[in-house]
C-alpha cells in the first residue's frame, strides 16, 4: 500500500528531495498504534522501521532483569530501527507505543534495499544516528547533574512536541521509567510543577498550562537537545552545501541538497 505526501508528515521523510521522498513513501504502509503495544522486544529480530507521524514511541531498557528504564522518545522527529541503518538486524532494546496515532511502517528488507540506493536517504539517517548519539550522552549527563524537578519538565515539553498538543496522557509508572525514579519521587516533582501552575496532571492526564515556564522550569538538556537536531536536521544551507560539495566529489555523481 502506498502512503501519501499529505499531512501529518515525518519530518524525516519530509526533509528528503522530492525524487528520493516518493520512492521512499511507497514504499512505507500508514498504520494506526495503539496506546501500550509492543513494536520491539530485546534480542529479536526488526521487522519492520517506523516513522512516526503523530503517535510517539517510548525505548526502554531492561536493568538487571526487572526493572526498566527509558532511553529514547521517538515522534514525528524521527524514527525507530535505527540498528537497521547500521546493519544490524536485531533491537536491544523494547520500543513501545506511548502516544496513540499514526505512523509509516516500512518492511526492514525495504528499508535496506532503499539505503543502498539513496544516498539522500542514507545521509539523513546517519544524521539521524548521530543526533541520538548526542542526545543520548545529553541524557547521560542530565541524569546525573539535574534534579528531578527539572527533568520531569523537560520530559514533558518533549512528550508535548511529540504528542504535538497541549494535552496528552502519560501514567506515573511511565514517568517513573523514563526519569529512573521511584514514583513518590515523580508524584513530589508533578506537585511542585502544579504548584507553579506550570502544569495540570491527574489521574495520568497533563495539560501544559505554560509552556515558556516549563522551558524555564527545565534543565538547559531541553533545549540542547532542540538545538542538536536543527542545527544537523534541519542544518543552515551553508553547513549543507559543504557537505554535498565532498560527497560530490567523493562520488562524482550529483546529489540533491539535504535540506527542509
Ligand atoms: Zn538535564
Amino acid at each position: 500500500m502506498s502512503s501519501t505526501l499529505h499531512a501529518p508528515q515525518n519530518r524525516l521523510l519530509a526533509a528528503l528531495p522530492r525524487r528520493d521522498a516518493k520512492p521512499v513513501l511507497d514504499g512505507c504502509e500508514p498504520v494506526e498504534l495503539k496506546f501500550g503495544q509492543v513494536l520491539y522486544e530485546p534480542d529479536t529480530r526488526i521487522r519492520y522501521a517506523y516513522f512516526p507521524t503523530d503517535s510517539f514511541i517510548s525505548l526502554m531498557i531492561p536493568v538487571d532483569g526487572t526493572a526498566n528504564l527509558e532511553v529514547g522518545l521517538i515522534g514525528n522527529e524521527g524514527m525507530l530501527g535505527s540498528p537497521l541503518v547500521l546493519g544490524v538486524t536485531a533491537s536491544p532494546l523494547r520500543a513501545l507505543v506511548h502516544g496513540a496515532g499514526s505512523a509509516l511502517r516500512m518492511n526492514a528488507g525495504v528499508l535496506l534495499h532503499e539505503l543502498g540506493q539513496r544516498l539522500a536517504l542514507r545521509r539523513a539517517l546517519h544524521r539521524y544516528l548521530h543526533v541520538r548519539m548526542i542526545q543520548l550522552s545529553q541524557a547521560a549527563a542530565c541524569t546525573r547533574f539535574h534534579v528531578v524537578e527539572q527533568r520531569l519538565a523537560r520530559l514533558m515539553l518533549m512528550t508535548q512536541d511529540r504528542a504535538q498538543m497541549d494535552e496528552f496522557h502519560v501514567t506515573h509508572e511511565f514517568l517513573a521509567y523514563m526519569l529512573g525514579v521511584r514514583r513518590v519521587g515523580v508524584t513530589k516533582a508533578a506537585h511542585a510543577l502544579q504548584a507553579r501552575h506550570l502544569i495540570r496532571y491527574h489521574r495520568g492526564a497533563v495539560t501544559i498550562l505554560d509552556r515558556a515556564g516549563m522551558e524555564a522550569a527545565s534543565c538547559g538538556c531541553y533545549q540542547a537537545d532542540q538545538d542538536t537536531y536543527e542545527g544537523l536536521l534541519s542544518a543552515p544551507k551553508a553547513v549543507a552545501n559543504s557537505v554535498e560539495r565532498s560527497v560530490r566529489e567523493a562520488n562524482a555523481e550529483p546529489i540533491p541538497a539535504f535540506a527542509r
